[in-house]
């Protein structure tokens, strides 16, 4: 099968367009919509052994129509301008589909974090919020985790800020509970995953109970997915990260590995690659690790009737194209993995009203919202007879593009 090689940001970009062209939105909005707010470049010189290199680093806001941007910061060596923008892009429409007051943006620093000591990974995060500063803050654009950074970077980063600005701790998200973070936070986009993994088996006359689930990634989002599907009675039968990955027919018990720093350090006989995990026979597959790991190459050697997107891009637009048309069901990333930035959200709004939630409360929330949020892509889905990634795209882009116009700041 030959490829369309769209950028990340043109495979967005396109489905806007398609689900502009759905709700009959004005070209001109769709130039809008198509476009990022503002883009800032830096370049972080870091000290390392007796030489400087100078890493580069990313913060771009796609859209504030329907309130601050919000988005994540992500340490990896594949990042560049074209996937910062379409993730902030994402970020706009997730936030729009779960219904919550941000728009979107996206951060990242072209380097790779196992590379890194903890007082590097500091002295870039310091750097980058000093750079940004005067583009951030709890009004105007809010960062959280994401690939290779965690609740500690997010401290680092609000330490950083409230030299600059005073204390501001919503300026921020996913940090540490003992610092403003909020319980639920660090588990809410695994979490949220699993359940909309339950809701999908649900609503195609799948038992969860017993389901078999295969993950690959088993960092934040993949080691909560798999703990929480574990908990709801799927069974996860394999899972993979950057190091390998096991596969047991009869189902891992999720709770025994969680704590472990990587894959490697668990005892198996049976050992399988980390994209290998792709390619098993499972009711739900959930990619949660890189982007575009669905292609071409493997698309006909997928073997799962459900696909829910932890992950955020993890299939092309040509393998989206014809596991459809094998009548494979994929759950979408802007739907699928929002339980993070929902989390994010209540994180925010706790540290705003300086008054914290019970973890149960945090989890009650989340599940209904992200269940209300499962329905009616569904229903929008049925209603234009199209499949939930581009009702999604409906749902979210009527929202910005009506936000976007009520606004009137045209110039
Ligand atoms: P993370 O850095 O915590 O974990 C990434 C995992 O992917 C690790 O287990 C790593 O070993 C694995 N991995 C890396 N390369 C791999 C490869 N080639 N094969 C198999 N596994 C590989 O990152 P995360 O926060 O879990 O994010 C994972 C994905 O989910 C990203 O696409 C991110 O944008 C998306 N996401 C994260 C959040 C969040 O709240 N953390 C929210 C929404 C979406």
């Amino acid at each position: 099968m030959t490829e369309t090689h769209f950028s990340a940001f043109q495979d967005v970009n396109q489905k806007i367009t398609q689900a502009g062209e759905i709700l009959k939105i004005k070209p001109g909005v769709i130039s809008a919509l198509t476009s990022c707010e503002r883009e800032v470049v830096i370049s972080i010189p870091l000290r390392r052994g007796n030489d400087v290199q100078v890493l580069t680093g990313y913060r771009v806001q796609h859209s504030s129509a329907r309130g601050p941007r919000k988005g994540g910061i992500r340490f990896h060596q594949d990042v560049d301008l074209d996937e910062i923008r379409a993730l902030a892009s994402l970020m706009t429409w997730k936030t729009a589909l779960v219904d919550l007051p941000f728009g979107g943006a996206k951060g990242g620093v072209a380097v790779d974090a196992s590379t890194l000591s903890d007082i590097e990974k500091e002295e870039i995060i310091r750097r980058w919020t000093r750079s940004l500063v005067h583009v951030l803050g709890h009004h105007r654009d809010i960062p959280a985790p994401d690939m290779g950074t965690d609740a500690r970077t997010m401290a680092w980063l609000m330490d950083e800020f409230h030299r600059l600005e005073g204390f501001q701790p919503a300026c921020v998200t996913g940090k540490p509970i003992e610092l403003f973070g909020a319980p639920g936070r660090e588990e809410a986009t695994g979490r949220g995953v699993a359940m909309i993994a339950s809701e999908t088996l649900k609503q195609h006359d799948v038992k969860v109970k017993g389901a078999t689930v295969a993950i690959q990634g088993f960092g934040n989002v993949g080691r909560y997915a798999a703990l929480v599907c574990h908990e709801l009675g799927m069974k996860v039968i394999a899972i993979s990260d950057v190091t390998g990955g096991i596969f047991d027919k009869k189902g891992i018990d999720i709770t025994k590995i969680f704590d472990v720093p990587s894959l490697k350090d668990v005892e198996s006989d049976n050992r399988i690659g980390s994209s290998e995990v792709l390619e098993i026979e499972c009711n739900v597959l959930i990619p949660a690790a890189l982007g575009g790991v669905i292609n071409s190459e493997n698309v006909s050697n997928i073997n799962a009737d459900f696909i829910v997107e932890g992950a955020n891009q993890p299939i092309t637009f040509e393998a989206d194209k014809e596991l459809r048309g094998q009548g494979v069901v994929i759950v979408p990333d802007i739907l699928a993995n929002s339980g993070g930035v929902m989390g994010s959200y209540f994180e925010w709004t706790q540290n705003i009203q300086e008054f914290s939630w019970p973890v149960e409360k945090f989890r009650r929330e989340l599940d209904a919202r992200m269940e209300k949020a499962f329905n009616n892509v569904l229903k929008v889905s049925r209603k234009h007879s199209v499949d939930m990634r581009t009702a999604a795209f409906v749902v979210s882009v009527d929202r910005v593009a009506h936000a976007f116009e009520l606004r009137g700041s045209l110039v």
